[in-house]
């Protein structure tokens, strides 16, 4: 693995945005632009200049830091060319299976439609690292604004199927929220049981959950395990296609 500093720098509410420094190079990569101060503060506080910005989808609470950051840094944008549109100040546009140098990285642009229609997950291989934005979250996924169930279980079985260890990166802290559903719809699961845990003690000391691996989300992560056949029983639906039994998932955590 390369030389990187990773900064996870919570912004907001509870949104994420996070900064990977080379020091070899001296580049440093941002992957969200939430809100411009506490990003700019942890830049200015490492001496970190910005060079580079990836923006996964076009949610204002994932773009609105992005024109300040830019203007005070004149750092490379790029985004999802489906958003050419409804993102400012992109300068590399993007889709499904690109390989993007961000500032001597590595990266592959893997489309993950569903939350929105544009939504692109960036996949770091040599690193093992994929930032997930509001498509895969720790013990859940995004709403499906943009999209079908088919859609949204589609992106999720690419994520699932990059390499266990890899690091995951995902746009918001819900986990504790994901973990309460997560134990109603698959209360056998031993992995989610210790994990909930874990969560609790991290949220009690008020301490992020990510990142997670995609290897934690496959045995613990109900959305990932749609095709399981312990969720299906849990839910009634023995023998359903797997994208009906996601529907299902899916619909009981929005009115969860
Ligand atoms: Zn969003």
């Amino acid at each position: 693995m390369e030389d990187v500093q990773i900064a996870l720098v919570p912004c907001l509410t509870d949104n994420y945005a996070v900064l990977m420094h080379v020091p070899a190079t001296g580049a440093t990569i941002l992957v969200d632009a939430p809100d411009a101060q506490p990003i700019a503060q942890v830049l200015t506080q490492n001496n970190w200049k910005l060079t580079c910005i990836l923006i996964t989808h076009h949610h204002s609470d994932h773009i609105d830091g992005l024109m300040m950051l830019k203007a005070a840094s004149n750092a490379t944008v790029v985004g999802p060319a489906l958003d050419k549109d409804r993102i400012p100040g992109l300068d590399v546009l993007v889709a499904d299976g690109d390989e993007v140098n961000a500032s001597g990285l590595e990266v592959k642009v893997i489309a993950t439609p569903g939350h929105t229609s544009g939504h692109v997950s960036y996949w770091f291989p040599k690193m093992g690292v994929v930032f997930t934005a509001d498509t895969l979250f720790a013990l859940g996924c995004g709403r499906i604004f943009e999209g079908t169930p088919q859609i949204m279980w589609e992106s999720l079985k690419k994520l699932a199927a990059l390499p266990p260890e890899t690091t995951v990166f995902c746009g918001h802290e819900y986990t504790l929220s994901n973990a309460r559903f997560a134990v109603t719809v698959d209360p056998h699961n031993k992995a989610l049981e210790q994990r909930v845990r874990k969560v609790m003690t991290q949220h009690m000391k008020g301490e992020a959950t990510i990142p997670t691996t995609i290897g934690d989300e496959l045995a613990t992560n109900p959305f990932m395990r749609a095709d399981d056949p312990a969720i299906a029983e849990r839910l009634g639906m023995v023998g359903k296609p797997e994208v009906e039994v996601f529907a299902e998932l899916r619909r009981r955590k929005d009115s969860f």
